[in-house]
């Protein structure tokens, strides 16, 4: 129920021979529409004749039935589900982004920030390159497409561009002949490969969509590694594309963005939302007569306590699932208005009861204080409110619009202050260094609850473009 902002969604996909991949691309976007709700792309590849159709809005809004037939049958395709964490929400900025170029066709879509785009941008400008978009996937394609010239293959171009990103990057990359997918050196975003009963193969970024369209998981794409996938059915790996970087995977992929059905690097997203709720019993117990959490991503988390604690598990609230995502409202008005029509209460499981409530984050504390009141209004006695992150503290460079540091709450305030503001008789968070046992792993990014960003950041021109996304 967080008001954060989900990154991209990517997918690929090839096949021995032309299929309608505008409809498999559909439904494996459809698969990923939680990570980007403001644009939606296909771009198909018939035999080298490339054919794209993107807009803003969610996929099916996007791809009416006429859209999708309009679409050649192809043996590749690619698909991105945008949330503009760089660059506006335009039309212009969706993705796949097509590039024709000396040497042939490109389509590029992209998941994750670039921490240096700022840089890289001005020296391609100042070599001549003109933008046509705000997005970091532009600088991507241009110093691919550049590398282009000096190579005698895309994956040649793609090894020498690969190196000058810093950030997050999972990418998939479509040519007239081969369909390349990349991962950022330290996997900060997820991406994983599957394979078609046909013997086609699919890429995604996560594994819930290899499902969406009848893929079986192979393998995850390993941090620095690049995947080329041949016309003729090959497939072949170069793990060294980048330096021998210390793995950095998102912690927040399992918290709150990824599909609880989804597995990230060999760990369950269910799994791991349960196990922060079960160490939330060890760590922050409470003596109540229900757990309940908040949809979606508080439910497992809220189970994982229930079981841990021994409190039994309700549902306490109830999501209505046709409404958009809270923070596309733009005001703090709409906000909280936004969150009465998102959630009701189900006064069965909360009247007269002492409640663990168990939700993913806290930013603002807005969404919580109003999530409380509504539960107070339905006859909770008591609210032991439990997060299963640690308090925010910092934004994130690395393609997660988390708010700027003024306005995170944790920033200003005590635990107890902020359940005092929020209105709970209790609060208590994950502490940071519980995380890696979440996915029993160090090699985990945190840096937006400690502040220890795994590369550098530019500062200052990453803060100029994450305020402008965030105010407008
Ligand atoms: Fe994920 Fe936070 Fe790291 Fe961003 S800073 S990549 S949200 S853990």
């Amino acid at each position: 129920m967080s008001s954060l902002h989900e990154e991209c969604g990517v997918f690929g996909i090839m096949t021995p021979q032309p299929e309608n991949l505008a409809h498999l691309t559909y439904c494996g976007l459809f698969a990923l529409q939680h990570r980007g709700q403001e644009g939606a792309g296909i771009t198909v590849n018939d035999d080298g004749v490339f054919t794209t159709h993107k807009d803003l809005g969610l996929v099916d809004h996007v791809f009416s039935p006429q859209v999708l037939s309009a679409f050649p049958h192809g043996t590749m395709a690619v698909g991105h589900t945008r949330y503009g964490t760089t660059g506006g929400n335009e039309r212009r900025n969706c993705q796949p982004m097509e590039v024709n170029h000396q040497k042939g066709k490109m389509a590029l879509v992209h998941n994750g920030n670039l921490s240096n785009a700022g840089r890289l941008r001005s020296v391609l400008e100042q070599r001549g390159a003109i933008f046509h978009s705000t997005s970091d996937t532009e600088i991507i394609a241009y110093l691919i497409t550049q590398a282009r010239l000096q190579t005698d293959s895309i994956e040649a171009a793609v090894r020498l561009a690969v190196p000058q990103l810093e950030g997050a990057f999972s990418l998939i990359i479509m040519s007239a002949q081969k369909l390349i997918a990349v991962r950022d050196p330290h996997g900060f975003r997820p991406l994983c490969i599957g394979r078609l009963p046909d013997g086609g193969y699919v890429l995604a970024s996560e594994s819930c969509a290899l499902h969406a369209v009848g893929a079986v998981f192979l393998r995850d794409a390993e941090p620095g590694e690049m995947i080329v996938l041949t016309q003729d059915g090959k497939l072949y790996s170069d793990r060294r594309l980048t330096g021998t970087e210390p793995r950095r995977t998102c912690i927040f992929e399992y918290i709150y963005f990824a599909r609880p059905d989804s597995v990230l690097d060999g760990v369950s997203v269910h799994a791991a939302r349960k196990k922060a709720g079960a160490l939330l019993a060890q760590m922050h117990p409470a003596k109540a007569d229900a757990v309940i959490g908040v949809p979606d991503s508080g439910l497992d988390a809220a189970l994982g306590f229930a079981e841990a604690s021994g409190i039994p598990y309700g549902i306490g609230l109830i999501k209505n699932k046709y409404i958009g995502r809270t923070f596309i409202a733009p005001s703090q008005s709409e906000r909280d208005s936004g969150v009465q029509l998102k959630l009701s209460p189900i006064r069965e499981t909360v009247a007269g009861k002492r409640i663990v409530l168990i939700d993913d984050s806290i930013v603002r504390g807005t969404t919580s204080r109003r999530i409380v009141t509504l539960l107070r209004n339905a006859g909770a006695k008591e609210i032991h409110f439990r997060v299963s992150a640690p308090p925010f503290l910092h934004p994130c460079y690395y393609g997660t619009d988390i708010d700027s540091e003024e306005n995170l709450i944790a920033n200003h305030h005590t635990v107890r202050e902020i359940a005092e503001i929020i209105g709970a008789d209790s609060l208590g968070f994950l502490p940071v260094e519980a995380l890696p046992q979440l996915i029993s792993s160090d090699g985990i990014c945190n840096a937006c609850f400690t502040g220890d960003y795994p590369t550098a950041v530019e500062q200052d021109e990453c803060k100029e473009r994450f305020e402008r996304k965030i105010h407008g």
